[in-house]
């Protein structure tokens, strides 16, 4: 049985229920391809692997800084390349729109999210050189993160050094808070069976390091006297927990972006001449085909400007292997949109799908395992309920500590 707790839209209402913990149920029919809805994060940030390596995105909402010429260049090493369609890439001009901190030269994709950065954290975090110590101090924070999270990244300790500068910051701390505690808390599953990933034996020194260099930025720094039990040896793990358990990634592209137009621009001129656009189009989608297939041999799978936010509704979504909806990044920032993937009925619970593309088609067994050290849950999905009755074949070629034999 579930309780509402509220009702945010006519369209859907947040419930309790007594196994799932919090879940999003429609109250209505949603199409295939139906938006459901779409929300900023209370905080996000750029991986600090992804961001070293030159992967350019607006400090704020992570738009993409590159032209998609500048983009490709870069991913395939090549400064020859020069893209059909310019008129396809949004970015083009890209250079004279960013805009840099006065003080920090840190980039921008507007004056808006300069100034909502200002407003929110960038006040308290930015690197002016004014305070060399403290600029050392948030350079020492990320290198030690970067240390213990090699890539593939999930989340980052950005996250966490906004969430402090956005509390000394904000005239409405309690607020800022509550919000945070609603978010799911906890280093160990309910059976205490399952242990956060991130919080493993081998990563225990730096996590330690970590938690001692945040201290001593909290207490010269910040002075957030309700901060304090985070940085406490047990408050920093059920931190990292949260952040790990909760974390949505995003992705943005100005390549994605103009592949996008391209495919777009095909549709119009076909019906004025076919075979012409027909050629255009082969022309363009060689091109593209050619451009991945490089891409792929120089970065390989690392194409996006990637990070991580905490969503506040996204955050009620429970997981499903066989999900009804999909996370999207529509705006190419930030902003996230969840759209239905086939139709969803009245009273159906919207799930989503925690894991990532490839790991979606792995076995149960596998499945399980990842959502266990990474949201410390057993999945008993449709899906997996259903797949329990055939034999396990694959699961022990691919994992060779069990987790989930009883
Ligand atoms: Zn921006
Ligand atoms: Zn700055
Ligand atoms: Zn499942």
């Amino acid at each position: 049985m579930s309780t509402v707790i509220s009702t945010n839209e006519t369209d859907f209402v947040i419930a309790n229920d007594q196994v799932k913990g919090r879940q999003i149920i429609a109250k209505r029919i949603y199409q295939s391809g139906e938006l459901i809805f779409h929300e900023q994060p209370l905080v996000s940030a750029q991986f600090e692997w992804n961001k070293l390596y030159k992967y350019s995105a607006c400090e704020c909402c992570l738009y993409p800084l590159e032209s998609c010429e500048q983009n490709v260049r870069r991913l395939c090493q090549d400064s020859a390349i020069v893209i059909l369609h310019p008129e396809c890439d949004p970015n083009r001009n890209m250079d004279q729109r960013i805009v840099r901190c006065p003080k920090c030269n840190e980039m921008f994709c507007s004056t808006t999210c300069y100034q909502q950065a200002m407003n929110n954290y960038h006040f308290t975090l930015c690197q002016s050189n004014e305070n060399q110590e403290k600029d050392q101090l948030i350079r020492h924070i990320i290198d030690l993160w970067r240390s213990v999270h090699p890539p593939p990244e999930t989340t980052s300790i950005s996250l966490v050094l906004k969430i402090m500068a956005m509390l000394k910051q904000t005239d409405n701390r309690l607020i800022l808070l509550q919000e945070l505690q609603k978010f799911s808390q906890g280093v160990q599953s309910e059976n205490q069976q399952f242990y956060h990933k991130l919080l493993r034996k081998e990563f225990e020194t730096q996590v330690e390091q970590l938690r001692y260099a945040l201290e001593q930025f909290n207490e010269k720094y910040i002075q957030l006297a309700e901060f304090k039990w985070f940085l406490t040896s047990n408050g920093f793990r059920q931190l990292l927990a949260l952040l790990g358990r909760n974390q949505q990634g995003v992705g943005t592209s100005s390549l994605a972006l103009w592949v996008k137009n391209c495919e777009a621009l095909s549709e119009p001129q076909q019906a004025i001449a076919a075979a012409a656009a027909a050629t255009a189009t082969s022309e363009a989608s060689q091109f593209i085909d050619a451009l991945y297939t490089k891409i792929d041999d120089i970065s390989g799978e690392f194409i996006d400007c990637e990070g991580s936010g905490l969503f506040k509704l996204q955050s009620c979504l429970n997981h499903s292997c066989d999900a009804n909806a999909e996370i999207q990044y529509l705006h190419n920032n930030s902003t996230l949109s969840v759209v239905a993937t086939r139709l969803i009925s009245n009273n159906e619970e919207i799930t989503i799908n925690y894991l990532s593309e490839c790991d979606r088609n792995r076995s149960r067994h596998s499945r399980q395992k990842l959502l266990q050290e990474n949201y410390l849950f057993l999945c008993q999905c449709n899906r997996c309920t259903s797949e329990s009755a055939e034999p396990d074949e694959t699961s022990e070629e691919e994992s060779e500590n069990d987790m989930e034999e009883d």
